[in-house]
């Protein structure tokens, strides 16, 4: 990129930032990606369970239970058209004991609220018969959740983007930026430092969009909300998988619960737990050997059989929220001018799972969010 003015510039080549570049490019807009690190997706949308969620859990009516709805079927659709691999393994959420019943209900009837009809309820010997290794008194089988390989994605993503002229640069951390007559403009650090001026710009920074926004100057300080940073572990499993669907136990407010996902390749691994860092403190992504009993004890809750031995510590990622601990969960936040009175701005807060799964939905609405600006 030698130019210092652009159409669009997205802020950020994860899985969200590219699927918006693609959106904008397909739109026939001129769209330039920066990017801090020297690849594409190696920060957030490297570090997660790659479940495309079929919306189940989400507020009625919320940006995460429509976009993952939308953006599920449009995900599978474009992955079978892109030759991305992929599984629509389906997934079981249990009920270990009859004190959890009225939650998994509860959970059946919010799954139809949002459109997910195909959620059916599971008695224990149906299950046994598709599960027999799965400690249960009751599950719901959801068809329409699958596993997608998000590296693959990506590359398709950047692909089309690339195709319809967008260009990527990368090492090219965006510094901080100024809302100025007829658009933004943004200092570009790195090895080529440069001033960007572009009609449109959308922040997909992920865990860093709050702190970007804040360093632009012209946004209301009240348009930009605290991040809270919340560390997921993950732990593999020596040895084969025992099931063939994904598994879930019953979510809490902060994550869906350790589960049992599994990779394209057939093997099981066990996370994300919950972990609030503190405000501010480096993210350390190690994983803490010592996390390794509460995940026993977790995943004995639905399958007793777990041998011991058999956990070794993978890998983590952090969840961008926007609500701290004991705060009930936040929606997406996909602000644009209407939102915070910025011509051409579009900030994206609080992209936390299922932003994978919503990533294409996403990059629709971004384009509708920003018009002709
Ligand atoms: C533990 C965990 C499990 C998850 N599991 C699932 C799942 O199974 N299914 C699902 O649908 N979703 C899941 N998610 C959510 C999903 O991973 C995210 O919603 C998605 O990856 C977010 O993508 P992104 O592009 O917004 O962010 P990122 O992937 O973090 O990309 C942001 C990019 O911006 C760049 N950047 C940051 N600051 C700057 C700057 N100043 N200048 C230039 N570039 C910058 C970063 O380097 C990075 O590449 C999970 C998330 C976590 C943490």
């Amino acid at each position: 990129m030698t130019g210092e003015a652009v159409d669009a510039v997205v802020v950020g080549a994860g899985v969200v930032g590219l699927a918006v570049a693609r959106a904008l490019a397909l739109a026939g807009r001129e769209v330039a990606v920066v990017e801090r690190e020297t690849a594409i997706g190696t920060v957030t949308s490297a570090r997660n369970s790659e479940v495309i969620h079929a919306g189940l859990y989400y507020p009625s009516g919320s940006l995460k239970a429509r976009l993952a709805v939308r953006g599920r079927e449009q995900l599978y659709a474009y992955c079978a058209e892109r030759g991305v691999a992929h599984r629509r393994c389906g997934k079981l959420i249990v009920a270990t004991d009859a004190g959890q019943l009225d939650a998994l209900r509860a959970l059946q009837a919010q799954a139809h609220a949002n459109g997910v009809a195909d959620v059916r309820w599971l008695e224990r010997d149906e299950l046994l018969a598709m599960e027999p290794a799965l400690h249960a008194v009751a599950a719901l089988h959801s068809p329409s959740t699958g596993i997608v390989d998000s590296h693959a994605l990506m590359l398709a993503l950047q692909g089309d983007a690339e195709r319809c002229g967008a260009v990527l640069a990368f090492a090219s951390p965006v510094l901080g930026g100024r809302v100025v007559a007829g658009g933004i403009e943004l200092d570009v650090g790195g090895d080529a430092p440069m001033t960007l001026r572009a009609r449109a710009v959308v922040n997909a920074a992920g865990l860093d969009a709050p702190a970007l926004a804040a360093r632009l100057a012209g946004l209301d300080a009240q348009h930009v909300p605290h991040a809270h940073f919340c560390k997921g572990s993950y732990f593999a499993l020596t040895g084969k998988a025992p099931f063939s669907r994904l598994v879930y136990p019953l979510h809490d407010a902060a994550g869906l619960g350790v589960h049992l996902t599994l990779d394209l390749a057939g093997q099981a691994r066990f996370g994300p737990d919950t972990e609030w860092l503190p405000d501010g403190a480096p993210i350390d992504y190690r994983v803490d050997p010592a996390r390794r009993n509460a995940f026993y004890a977790a995943i004995r809750r639905y399958w007793p059989a777990l041998p011991d031995g058999a956990l070794q510590p993978a890998y983590s990622g952090v969840r961008p929220k926007i609500a701290g601990p004991g705060e009930p969960a936040a929606d997406f936040v996909i602000a644009g001018p209407a939102d915070h009175g910025v011509p051409g701005l579009v900030n994206l807060f609080g992209i936390e799972s299922p932003g994978l799964t919503a990533c294409l939905a996403i990059g629709d609405e971004v384009v509708a969010r920003l018009g002709a600006a």
